[in-house]
């Protein structure tokens, strides 16, 4: 019973006590934290004991010293201090919701009033506590229907006789980033037991720095900021993290700035006519910001220094006309171009657009298609012509950065999607020219644009931010699980009026292996029973062979309903599709609801997108219905930002930022004073080798930083 009764301080004490100072590069199983949790904290990038330093809490849930029961406010988190009443643990009447145990008792305080507590899920509880034990409990407090507030899963500490305030409940408590199965409490356990390597941790930030910027040394900023005695402790450690973070990753840029500024490119020159004639052929006018957009790229063409941009356009905003308009320039300046996209189906649409938008309105252009699946005589015939200068455009998929690829004059090299390609395979893009060629990125993901020039530090960034005229909006809808037949009906409806469908499954489990398994399960479920024959339903996930294949089959109209998981890439043009149906809409970003939206009306019938959720709350009700009235992307994507937090607008880690660093990414001034320091180190220091911590950083933040 003794042992029991230790409160989790002392139990984090003697933890620390048994085992010596970790070491900082040593596994966080060394921790002794056990497998499965290696396993989580390697979902959140912890694999070390210097990592999981590293990562400081973002928030800290404040429940107050011990507060008398009379005092306490519905709503609010609180400690309480008192003796328990009888406790008795019990098995609901009905389980629907995986409910096995109920834990009920309730607190005394030293002025006699009771508070109700309640467990549920946690047995455990009714083993450790026994009536008349002295205990703190820490919780929120809830109103209910009937009967007094009370409070619910809090948490607890057996006190020893005479003791006025918990040690380990209570206070402030840190709140880390979590996955299933990890609580912010075990991770405060294992934070506790590697403090003492903190001392251990390299600092990225040169001294002289921190003292013009007033940041604490790193040691001192991990013990502060993973066990602060005052909010301004924690403040001025999460200050300090942030600023290293963004530190290295725009010494990074800065880097790679001055690399790129070394390598000439050839300059393309400006020529009116090129672009009077292009518009003559593309039988459509431009939009303001699709002709801003192009004057952006020429400028760029015009110089030595190789153009790097990032083209940065909502799903259908007309992103591969300002391409053309690009190639085409650069064809009349006598060079060759290449447009390089993720999929072959992609490739082919690209071809068949650049071939429309360039062929028959510039004599002697030819844009020519290079894909895997081509015979080796075409493909065979197709690089002799890049190589020989003859075509003026090679369109194509990773096909295009094989070793046997040359071009004679490459002066553009165009990546669409850019996130779907490593850093590597774009340098191998841009490396198919002698010397280098201007440079530009095309992605719809909506990044606002102060931070895509923060992100993208070293591209300039145009935005296209207006769709073209006369796009029919598409109608949105949040269904709710019992109306889920009311969707069907309508993919039933459109089908048999000649269009087709799109019903997508989100990754659940974050592998592409389950969610594979759950989309093939709903498509026997579907084909079997919801659209029966004669409707035709094909199914696409990432681990499917033949993807282009059944692509291909959905853009002919073969497929008339078309089942896929989101990592499948849907960028397609299918005019006929008109719904666009998506299960577990909640475990989605709301700016990638927009992109798959973005699938749909594009033609001249009036289009749906449904949601369903998974979670009917009406918190997740409410941030869906956000899609319903927003129809901006970057407006969906500030507003994912607010209300999930930077990181998952990015998706996971992608950066290699935190939250905290996303955030402070937004404030223009501390980015640029950061950019002026990492500036003058390189200027001091151009490769950094008196500065081997930053070296080892920027390294590191660049094999996880998707940037060109
Ligand atoms: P994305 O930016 O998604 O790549 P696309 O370049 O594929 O968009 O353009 C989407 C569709 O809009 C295409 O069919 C294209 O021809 C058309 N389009 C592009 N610009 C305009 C415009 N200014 N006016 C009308 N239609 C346009
Ligand atoms: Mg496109």
């Amino acid at each position: 019973m003794r042992a029991a009764r230790q409160g989790a301080q002392r139990t984090i004490n003697a933890v620390v006590r048994l085992v010596a100072p970790p070491n900082i590069d040593a596994p966080v199983a060394t921790l002794k934290v056990g497998s499965a949790n290696v396993e989580r904290l390697k979902k959140l990038g912890i694999k070390t004991v210097g990592d999981l330093l590293l990562e400081l809490p973002f928030d800290w849930e404040s429940y107050g010293g011990p507060t008398p029961v009379a005092r306490l406010t519905v709503g609010e988190s609180a400690t309480v201090v008192g003796t328990l009443g009888a406790i008795r643990s019990r098995r609901p009447k009905v389980n629907r919701t995986g409910l096995k145990t109920i834990t009920e008792s309730h607190i005394v305080d030293d002025a006699g009033d009771e508070l109700p507590l309640v467990w549920f899920n946690q047995a455990f509880v009714g083993q450790r506590l026994k009536s008349g034990d002295r205990i703190a409990v820490a919780g929120l407090v809830r109103a209910r229907k009937y009967g007094d507030p009370r409070m619910s899963n809090p948490h607890f500490e057996i006190l020893p006789a005479g003791a006025a305030a918990p040690t380990g409940i209570g206070g402030l408590q840190p709140k880390y980033h979590l996955v299933k199965g990890l609580t912010s409490k075990k991770i405060a356990q294992w934070v506790a037991a590697a403090l003492p390597a903190a001392d251990h941790l390299e600092d990225v930030l040169p001294a002289e720095i921190r003292r013009r910027h007033q940041l604490l040394p790193v040691a001192e900023a991990v013990r502060n900021g993973h066990q602060p005695e005052s909010p301004a402790e924690y403040r001025d450690a999460r200050k300090r993290m942030t600023f290293a973070e963004l530190f290295e990753l725009q010494t990074a840029f800065a880097m790679m700035r001055a690399q790129q500024a070394s390598e000439p490119a050839v300059p393309i020159p400006y020529v009116q006519e090129v672009i009077d004639t292009l518009k003559v052929g593309l039988g459509f006018g431009l939009t303001r910001a699709q002709r801003q957009s192009m004057w952006d790229a020429f400028q760029d063409m015009q110089r030595v220094t190789p153009m790097n941009r990032l083209l940065n356009g909502d799903v259908g905003s007309g992103k591969t006309a300002v391409a053309a308009a690009c190639v085409a320039m650069a064809h009349a300046a006598g060079m060759q171009s290449v447009v390089m996209a993720p999929t072959e189906i992609l490739a082919r649409q690209h071809l068949a657009k650049f071939r429309g938008y360039l062929e028959a309105s510039f004599r002697g252009l030819s844009v020519e298609l290079l894909v895997s699946s081509q015979s080796a005589p075409e493909r065979k015939r197709v690089k002799t012509s890049a190589a020989s200068g003859h075509c003026a455009l090679v369109v194509g998929t990773h096909a295009l950065i094989e070793d046997d690829v040359q071009f004679a004059q490459l002066g553009l090299a165009i990546v669409d999607e850019q996130h779907r390609f490593g850093t590597r395979q774009r340098e191998l893009l841009r490396a198919k020219g002698r010397g280098r060629p201007h440079f530009m990125a095309m992605t719809a993901t909506p990044i606002p644009r102060t931070l895509a020039l923060a992100l993208y530090g070293e591209m300039s960034v145009s935005t296209i931010d207006e769709l073209p005229p006369g796009r029919i909006p598409v109608v949105t809808e949040v269904i709710p699980p019992d109306e889920r037949e009311r969707a069907y009906e309508l993919v039933r409806a459109e089908v048999r009026a000649g269009r087709q469908a799109f019903v997508i499954y989100p990754l659940i489990e974050e592998s592409e292996k389950s969610a594979a398994k759950a989309a093939t399960a709903e498509y026997e479920r579907l084909s079997k029973e919801v659209f029966r024959s004669p409707f035709t339903v094909g199914l696409v996930h990432g681990r499917l062979k033949e993807k282009d294949a059944v692509m291909q089959q959905f853009v002919r109209g073969q497929i008339q309903i078309l089942v896929a998981t989101a990592v499948v890439e849907v960028g397609v043009d299918v005019p006929n599709a008109t719904v666009m149906m998506i299960e577990g809409a909640d475990r989605f970003g709301l700016a990638q609801l927009h992109q798959f939206r973005g699938r749909v009306g594009r033609g001249a019938e009036k289009s749906y997108a449904l949601l369903l959720a998974d979670d009917p709350s009406k918190q997740s009700l409410d941030r869906l219905m956000l899609v319903t009235t927003i129809t901006d992307g970057f407006r969906l994507a500030e507003e994912d930002m607010r209300i999930r937090g930077m990181g998952e607008l990015m998706g996971e880690r992608q950066h290699g930022l935190s939250d905290l660093a996303m955030r402070a990414l937004k404030e223009p001034e501390l980015v640029n004073e950061i950019r002026q320091e990492a500036e003058e180190l390189l200027a001091s220091d151009p490769d950094l080798a008196r500065h081997p911590v930053v070296a080892r950083a920027v390294e590191r933040r660049l094999a996880v930083t998707s940037i060109s």
